[in-house]
């Protein structure tokens, strides 16, 4: 399909400094979990997006000295020589499909507890690192530490110019950057001349742009990603006072600016808490402020958007680092007008998790993201199919969806079958719940590309049993029936059920009962021993229907897993806002009909709190009983053809929807492979 006119601005290409990018596309650093650790993947990944046709492919923050080593986190490293070759790798990945490659050389300063290069941090003034726990401080530089600094700086532009990087950064962006601490006023105490007026606190920032131009400007362009609002009101940058104030002083200098809000966790909003575009407010100002090309960011997926933004003098750059994670081809598939094929990020952040748990990246949406190198998986393509299998696949959530897309894209016979209405399982279910809208992505795009493939089969209504599965006639049978949550309270902290969850259960609901509409009797005790998002979600929604709620967690905070999606803080603070009642530490121990009776985790002290009904989220159990009905009558499976029943996704372990997604995606993708007792994926071994 030819491309869209409307959309011919985004494929303008664009000079930046002395190199010139093909169109607008410009995928931003972010953090992978790969970095300095496993650099073959990481190439790959940043390879493949090149190939998906982003003009500018960066990569994650890139340790410029071991004073900036964030152990335990894997960003990428720069401190000598020797860390050429794992970078070059990414350079030539990226220039294989005609892409510039950018590096993000970062200094954190006091964020970085050196736990592994055992340096001690540093700071413009003596300081306690406020990201870390770590019982150490940062040590205030000296006038000789600044000079040292610069000369790391330097030497880390010219070893990444001698790696084939094409734009080179200095970052001063999410405060955790040693730049960015010089500028901001709470840290940057010093009474010399980096510090005080904002004229001095700017110098350190000014001299790093002017060295690195100095040292690779005639070949690499110099790019500042500045945050211009820390969204602290006085305390912090802002955008109408020192942030405007910034970025007027160095306008002309660098030849790019990539701009946005701070910290990373208002930088990287979530679409429970923002819409796409959402940081235009703040960055709108920096064009016309400086005539050198502008990026920014904001979830962007819409072609649309893309072009307003660009229209409305908002930005030069698509900058994107989720749109790029979930659909590598973003770029390419506007520009082959191929609109329905984008696979939208749904806003989740499961892919910050990667970054957190210091493991390789992972996407609710492209379940191929990390797998690119160890397990040779490309988001568009897959091999043919190589035999005339036809599968059945039962339930159609994001397991079974996903396993059809990629068995239809492979050519097969395939025939899915949904008990329910609708489409997607849990994802349609919990899309409909406060802030989850975008969820619904999961489908979407699912259902899109199902409904272009002839080989596959859509039967929704139709609840299959185990006889109509023997009979139906499919050499292959795939379980995707999913999970429910459990009703007797047992879960992490609770090893058995909860006493009289089960005298009461009338009284006692789980999330299925209230994405079922059930409803329940104030006041509520939400009992939340899953720690994700569910609980906060489902407390919300039953705050803003007048409910008095109570949300009982053993963890020392609510939600508490979700400090690896950035959103626990804005989770606890908005169902603070509500007016929900949040108790911590605290486990469920008992029901009698009208209170409920917790324990203190560290003391086992109990109290009572009022409950005429209990939402229990605890854990969930597969619905896998159509799996073990099939597993005790091997001959009729073999009379009637069928050569295997797999359980997959949810019915056979509950998780995320990106495990679950990932588990259709690998059914579907390794079914055929022989089982070997070996490793399923290359790694990358220590030299
Ligand atoms: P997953 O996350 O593994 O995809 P979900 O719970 O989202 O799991 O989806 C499972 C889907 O399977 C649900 O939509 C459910 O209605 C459907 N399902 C469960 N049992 C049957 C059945 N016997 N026949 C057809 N569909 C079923
Ligand atoms: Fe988007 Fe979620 Fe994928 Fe991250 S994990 S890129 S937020 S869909």
């Amino acid at each position: 399909m030819p491309r869209d006119s409307r959309y011919d601005i985004l494929f303008e290409p664009i000079k930046i400094g002395p190199v010139t990018a093909k169109n607008r596309f410009f995928q931003v650093p972010h953090c992978n979990g790969m970095g300095h650790a496993r650099p073959q993947s990481h190439a790959a990944m940043r390879g493949v997006k090149a190939e998906g046709g982003w003009a500018v492919v960066s990569t994650e923050e890139v340790e410029i000295h071991p004073t900036s080593d964030v152990a335990p986190f894997i960003e990428g490293r720069l401190w000598d020589d020797r860390d050429i070759p794992a970078l070059e790798l990414m350079t030539e990945a990226v220039h294989r499909h005609d892409a510039l490659a950018a590096i993000e050389l970062v200094h954190a300063g006091m964020n970085a507890n050196n736990a592994y290069s055992r340096e001690i941090s540093i700071a413009p003034s003596h300081t306690a690192n406020p990201a870390s726990y770590m019982p150490v401080q940062a040590r205030a530089m000296r006038k000789s530490d600044i000079r040292d600094f610069r000369r790391w700086h330097r030497n880390a532009a010219l070893r990444a110019r001698r790696a084939g990087f094409d734009i080179v950064y200095v970052y001063a962006g999410h405060g955790i950057s040693l730049p960015m601490h010089f500028l901001q006023s709470r840290h940057n105490h010093r009474t010399d001349e980096y510090g005080g007026s904002l004229d001095n606190r700017v110098r350190l920032l000014r001299e790093l742009i002017e060295d690195t131009k100095e040292a690779v400007g005639s070949d690499c362009a110099v790019a500042v990603r500045l945050a211009v609002d820390e969204l602290l009101c006085a305390e912090g940058i802002q955008r109408d006072g020192e942030g405007r104030e910034i970025v007027e002083m160095l306008a002309e200098l660098p030849d790019l600016w990539d701009v946005n809000v701070s910290d990373w966790a208002n930088d990287s909003k979530t679409s429970r808490f923002a819409q796409e575009g959402f940081q235009e407010d703040f960055v709108r100002f920096v064009k016309s402020v400086t005539t050198k090309p502008v990026v920014g960011v904001g979830r962007f997926t819409s072609p649309d958007t893309m072009v307003s933004q660009i229209r409305r003098g908002v930005l030069d750059f698509i900058g994107a680092a989720r749109p790029s994670i979930a659909d590598p081809f973003l770029p390419r598939k506007i520009e082959t007008g191929d609109l329905d094929d984008i696979r939208e990020c749904i806003g989740c952040n499961f892919c910050v998790s990667g970054d957190y748990t210091m493991s390789p990246i992972r996407c609710t949406q492209n379940p191929t993201l990390g797998e690119e190198w160890r397990k040779g998986w490309h988001p568009e393509t897959v091999p043919p199919g190589s035999g005339s299998d036809t599968f059945l696949i039962v339930g159609a959530g994001p397991t079974g969806l996903e396993c059809a897309r990629i068995l239809g894209q492979r050519g097969y016979s395939v025939h899915i079958a949904e008990a329910r209405e609708q489409w997607g399982g849990r994802a349609t279910r919990e899309a409909a719940l406060p802030g989850l809208a975008s969820w619904i992505r999961v489908r979407d795009y699912r259902i899109n590309q199902l409904r272009k493939m002839r080989n596959v089969e859509m039967l929704r209504g139709s609840r299959v049993t185990a006889g109509e599965m023997i009979e139906f006639g499919a050499t292959r049978v795939v379980l995707a029936t999913g999970a429910r949550w459990r009703r007797d309270g047992v879960g992490r902290a609770n090893a058995v059920p909860v006493q009289g969850f089960d005298a009461a259960a009338d009284r006692v609901l789980t999330p299925d009962d209230l994405l079922d509409g059930l409803t329940a009797r104030s006041p509520i005790v939400v009992f939340d021993d899953d720690h994700y998002y569910l609980g906060s979600v489902l407390s919300e929604k039953l705050r803003a229907s007048g409910y008095d709620v109570t949300i009982v967690t053993p963890a020392d905070r609510i939600a508490a897993w979700t400090v690896n999606t950035l959103e626990q803080h804005a989770i606890q603070r908005r169902l603070l806002e509500l007016g929900v009642r949040l108790v911590m530490n605290q486990r469920v121990v008992k029901y009698e009909g009208d209170e409920v009776v917790m324990e203190c985790m560290y003391t086992t002290r109990r109290s009572t709190t009022p409950a005429s009904s209990v939402v229990t989220i605890t854990s969930r159990l597969p619905n896998d009983e159509l799996y073990e009905a099939l597993e005790v009558q091997p001959e009729a499976l073999s009379a009637a053809g069928i050569v295997s029943v797999s359980a997959i996704g949810d019915c056979l372990a509950p998780g995320t929807i990106a495990a679950a997604v990932y588990a259709g995606h690998r059914y579907a993708r390794e079914f055929d492979l022989p089982e070997i007792d070996q490793v399923g994926f290359r790694r990358e071994m220590p030299q």
